[in-house]
């Protein structure tokens, strides 16, 4: 079984995917099939047990660029069907293409996948696939075709091949090459196999209906020519299958039940059907064959779920990297702090629809906060220091240069303990919280006016100092005698602010990075506009921040709350205890919709 953390009882929203599966699974259409343990064609699973997963899916990523949100749908749609139905999902790269695939990827892939919380272990069998590794097939499907008369040879140019293809109003033209023998394509195919033609030369074409209405199927590539060498297959070959035909083929040795696509593919699923039928009939492929599904695309606003334009920002250096906490890359969204959970309940709650969809990136952000409230603990911090200076501390508090504080670790959750911490003569507030003439409904600091420093004591404000500009550059106030939270005395003076601090003895500084959207723009490339052109010129601004001290403890990728200010998490690469960074996650409120 492929493993979630989900919680199985949760009553899931049906969509058409979960009625088709479940349709497929009431009728048994897959329960004869069998599985030798290995993708294979139709005599390796000929004699092999029952296949045990109830249904197959994949998610078929091809290794040229990093995981982003959009990526993640699939991922969620893909393993969470297969964990819901008692089947398998298997991860499989498509490495077909030679030219733009890399190691990197894979293992960013692999470990993206991880992350998110699937597996693709089952049945003591490690479902994990490279399309490359089915070539051998491949070329002998091929073989198969061109000698049931349904594949030749093609010699024209590109041009004049596109040329003769028509379009949607125009039906296609059939190629002279296409009445060639059985035996002159075989021996032309095999020479193109051999290193016996010039890249580009000619290509395999399916022999299907140059006048029919759907493009697709007028003669579609199966093969080209193209020296280059391969990551997994090093130079093997020099004939490379292209994707349409590769990808129904990884579907069906692969045992899959349902492969589900995005809707761009709607198009391909006849020639889908046409291949993997040509293909059973020739007793190549076992039987029932895998369908294929589409759904629509996600796409979140503010962000871009483009592998190209993502690297292109990557690239051109408008972000720091694929892992720059800004991007919807997997790795980013990781650094700034999303959480697995709260992207699978974004994914779980768009469902599946026939359109593509645009999901408000405030959708995610209540997942994220939903997910955060529960299990990160507080911790005050203070993002535009200002002084505060106590300045009848030694009246009150004699000669003790600190006075020991204490709040829980959670507000709801007693058993994470307290954190400590200490009220000093000197601490930092927040710039903000004091107005020497304070706006009218301001209940923080000004002078005459008392407030609760939060966990602490109640002071009065009574003035403040400047520096040469006229800029205030600390507050003065003083201690109420027997405030202290906590003791009788707490209540006995009422105030209507409270404001969060840090002791200037036991801060501890931190750079902290305040992320905001990347894009100005809701669908920042909609309408062919230049994305570059919306860039926010403040997506990252960098502080310098001082925090409560326990938070020295905390390990990189921990997560917080700060209090009043969001959600913060400990950056996974450059925090260190001695040189605290934090990553602004997002705010305690909807700042998304404003
Ligand atoms: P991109 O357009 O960003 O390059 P892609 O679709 O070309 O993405 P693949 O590696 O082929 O990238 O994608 C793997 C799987 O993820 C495919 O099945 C694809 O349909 C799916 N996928 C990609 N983007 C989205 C999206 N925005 N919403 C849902 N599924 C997606
Ligand atoms: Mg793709």
């Amino acid at each position: 079984m492929s493993t979630a953390a989900h919680d199985p009882n949760a009553a899931k929203a049906s969509n058409f995917l979960r009625q088709a599966i479940e349709r497929d699974l009431d009728a048994g259409v897959y329960a004869s099939r069998r599985f030798a343990g290995s993708p294979g064609d139709a005599q390796h699973h000929a004699l092999a047990p029952i296949d045990p997963a109830r249904i197959r899916t994949r998610f078929p990523p091809e290794p040229n660029g990093y995981l982003h949100v959009g990526h993640a749908k699939s991922v969620c749609l893909n393993f969470g069907l297969a964990a819901d139905y008692g089947g398998v999902c298997h991860l499989r790269f498509d490495d077909t293409n030679p030219e733009k695939e890399e190691q990197e990827y894979v293992d960013a892939i692999i470990e993206m996948v991880h992350w998110l919380g699937w597996s693709w272990d089952a049945h003591g069998t490690r479902h994990l696939y490279y399309a490359s590794n089915y070539f051998d097939f491949m070329y002998r499907a091929a073989e198969h075709l061109i000698e049931a008369g349904l594949a030749y040879v093609d010699e024209q140019s590109a041009d004049e091949m596109r040329a003769r293809r028509g379009d949607f109003n125009t039906p296609g033209v059939d190629s002279p090459f296409r009445g060639r023998s059985r035996e002159a394509n075989l021996a032309r195919f095999r020479e193109m196999r051999d290193g016996r033609h010039a890249d580009g030369s000619m290509v395999l074409r399916a022999k299907i209906d140059m006048g029919s209405p759907n493009i697709n199927l007028r003669d579609p590539t199966l093969y080209r020519v193209k020296r280059a060498t391969h990551h997994n297959t090093g130079d093997r070959w020099c004939i490379y299958p292209m994707y349409t035909y590769a990808h129904p083929i990884e579907d069906a040795l692969e045992n899959i039940t349902h492969s589900i696509c995005t809707l761009e593919f709607e198009d391909q699923r006849p020639f889908y059907d046409w291949l993997l039928e040509s293909l059973a009939a020739g007793g190549l492929l076992q039987r029932p064959l895998p369908r294929q599904i589409e759904f629509g695309r996600l796409n979140l606003t503010y962000v871009i779920t483009s592998k190209r334009k993502l690297k292109q920002l990557v690239d051109e250096r408008h972000v720091e990297g694929w892992d720059d906490p800004r991007l919807p890359t997997l790795a980013g969204m990781r650094r700034r702090g999303y959480t697995p959970a709260s992207i699978r309940k974004m994914a779980e709650d768009t469902g599946a629809s026939k359109t593509n969809i645009w999901v408000d990136y405030g959708v995610l952000d209540i997942a994220l906060r939903d997910d955060l409230e529960g299990q990160a603990p507080r911790a005050m911090a203070v993002i535009d220091p200002l002084k505060l200076k106590l300045t009848n501390w030694t009246e009150v508090f004699g000669a003790a240069a600190a006075e020991p504080c204490q709040a829980p670790a959670h507000p709801h959750r007693p058993e994470l303990g307290v954190r400590r911490f200490a009220l000093g003569p000197e601490v930092w507030i927040e710039r903000d919280d004091f107005a020497e003439a304070p706006p009218k409904g301001f209940f923080r600091l000004f002078p005459g006016n008392k407030v609760r420093l939060k966990y602490g004591v109640i002071i009065e404000c009574t003035g403040c100092e400047k520096d040469g500009d006229g800029r205030v550059s600390a507050v003065l106030a003083q201690v109420v005698p027997d405030t202290r939270s906590g003791t009788p005395g707490a209540d006995a003076v009422k105030v209507k602010g409270t404001i969060t601090w840090v002791g200037a003895h036991d801060a501890l500084a931190a750079e902290v990075r305040l992320y905001d959207r990347l894009f100005t723009e809701e669908q920042p490339d909609a309408g062919g506009r230049d994305f570059l052109s919306v860039l926010n010129p403040r997506s990252k601004v960098v502080v310098q921040a001082l925090l409560e001290p326990s938070l020295a403890a905390l390990p990189a990728d921990g997560k917080v709350q700060f209090e009043r200010h969001g959600y913060f998490v400990a950056d996974r690469i450059d925090h260190r205890p001695d040189r605290p960074v934090f990553n602004r996650i997002t705010g305690l409120k909807d700042s998304w919709t404003r």
